[in-house]
């Protein structure tokens, strides 16, 4: 039987990550990024059967394109061109209008460049891996998973900010949401998981990351999800803070400090790094808060506070619930992050299962806790958003 291998490229504003995935078993052949881009050192490296390769990007400009055609001669010296069947990209905003995976022609790529005003960082960098993608693999059909297709199904209460109806008409403004493909595979999993049929099943599913989101599920659909009309929204993050009073954004501006300064602090300087004062990144606060820094012992208590505050108001919109779902680097490896979560849940019964909680590490899923009050369980599903694209790439070929 032939291979079936999709390259996946998610292609930011300064990088550009991919990976060859076997659209079968989902395993990544092999992953690489580019970094640094637009700057002199500029780099790409991948990992193939456990090695590691780094190169510097030999070209004044465009990186993007440098690092495609270098992909391209990467999958001949490989041997991974003639099991190539599709390109799929991963593009963060689809608006209203993408509510499932397409595949890519002159009007979607028009299309979502003209969604980079919703997303300015993001779209435009996508828009340019496509291109690249598209000159340098003429053959292959290309597709684009979109972050916000999954939140589609949300009802208008769900998403309709309590603003003047006329700015959701005018611009868009609006609830959208991001992360719809880790919360997409990871209820998938869970379902199978629990033996339930994904038609049937409710979850909140939790993807704790440097982003960091939650999603109601209903019957598998998203109902409600905590990033908004930019992923600044909901959750404490690694540097973005999440909710905040927006009376706080007028008073910064009123003390004289200009509209970038505010939101470059609360996009890269707030979440773990601004309440630690120390680091964004969750291993380190865990550290240093058992060497007793303040800081980071403080972060750690709004994290996981704030995190249970979404999972307790997200039962809100289910009819019931099947599990709470914790994935991303965080969720599926900290389990003094799960633990001070479940803490926090005692009220709806949730009660730790150790043995579950210290196994479901390093890719590993299992149940690590249970509430006999709603019958429900807590769960770790190791995400995999590449297996995603590749799958429904091929689908729709
Ligand atoms: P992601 O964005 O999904 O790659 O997740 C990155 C976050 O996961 C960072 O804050 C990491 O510190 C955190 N993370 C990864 N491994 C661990 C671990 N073993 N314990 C705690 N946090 C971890």
């Amino acid at each position: 039987m032939s291979n079936s291998f999709v390259l996946v490229i998610n292609s930011g504003s300064s990088s550009l990550k991919f990976a060859v995935i076997d659209s079968k078993s989902g395993e990544a052949l092999v992953s690489g990024l580019g970094e640094c881009f637009g700057l002199p050192e500029a780099v790409i490296s991948w990992k193939y059967e456990g090695e590691k390769t780094e190169e510097a990007v030999d070209a004044p400009d465009n990186h993007h394109q440098y690092a495609i055609n270098r992909i391209v001669s990467l999958m001949d010296t490989l041997g991974f061109t003639k099991d190539l069947v599709a390109v799929g990209h991963r593009i963060v905003h689809g608006g209203e209008k993408f509510t499932s995976t397409v595949r890519i022609d002159d009007e979607v790529l028009a299309e979502i460049e003209s969604l980079s005003d919703l997303a300015p960082l993001h779209n435009p960098a996508g828009a340019k891996g496509i291109e690249a993608a598209m000159q340098a693999f003429p053959r292959l059909p290309q597709f684009a998973v979109f972050d916000t297709a999954f939140h589609q199904t949300m009802p208008q209460k769900a998403f309709t900010g309590a603003i003047s109806n006329e700015l959701y008409k005018e611009y868009g403004i609006r609830r959208y949401g991001f992360h719809g493909t880790s919360h997409y595979y990871v209820s998938r999993e869970a379902a199978k998981m629990l033996n339930k049929s994904i038609d049937e099943s409710n979850f909140i599913s939790v993807h704790l990351g440097n982003g960091a989101s939650v999603c109601a599920i209903e019957n598998g659909k998203s109902v409600d999800t905590s990033m908004g009309f930019t992923p600044l929204a909901g959750l404490m993050m690694g540097t973005r803070s999440g909710d905040l009073d927006p009376g706080v954004i007028e008073f910064l501006i009123k003390k004289g400090w200009s509209t970038e300064k505010v939101f470059e602090t609360l996009n890269k300087k707030s979440g773990f790094l601004g309440v630690s004062g120390l680091t964004s990144d969750a291993r380190g606060i865990l550290e240093a808060m058992a060497e007793g820094h303040e800081g980071a012992k403080l972060a750690f208590e709004v994290f996981t506070y704030r995190v249970a505050k979404y999972i307790g108001s997200y039962m809100i919109p289910l009819s019931h619930l099947d599990a709470v779902i914790f994935t991303g680097g965080i969720g599926e490896n900290s389990l003094d992050i799960r633990r001070e979560i479940l803490n926090n849940l005692k009220l709806l019964g949730f009660v730790e299962d150790e043995a579950g909680n210290q196994a479901a590490r390093f890719g590993k899923a299992g149940i690590i806790a249970k509430s006999g009050l709603l019958g429900a369980v807590a769960m770790v599903i190791p995400t995999n958003e590449e297996f995603v694209i590749a799958q429904q790439s091929v689908e729709l070929l």
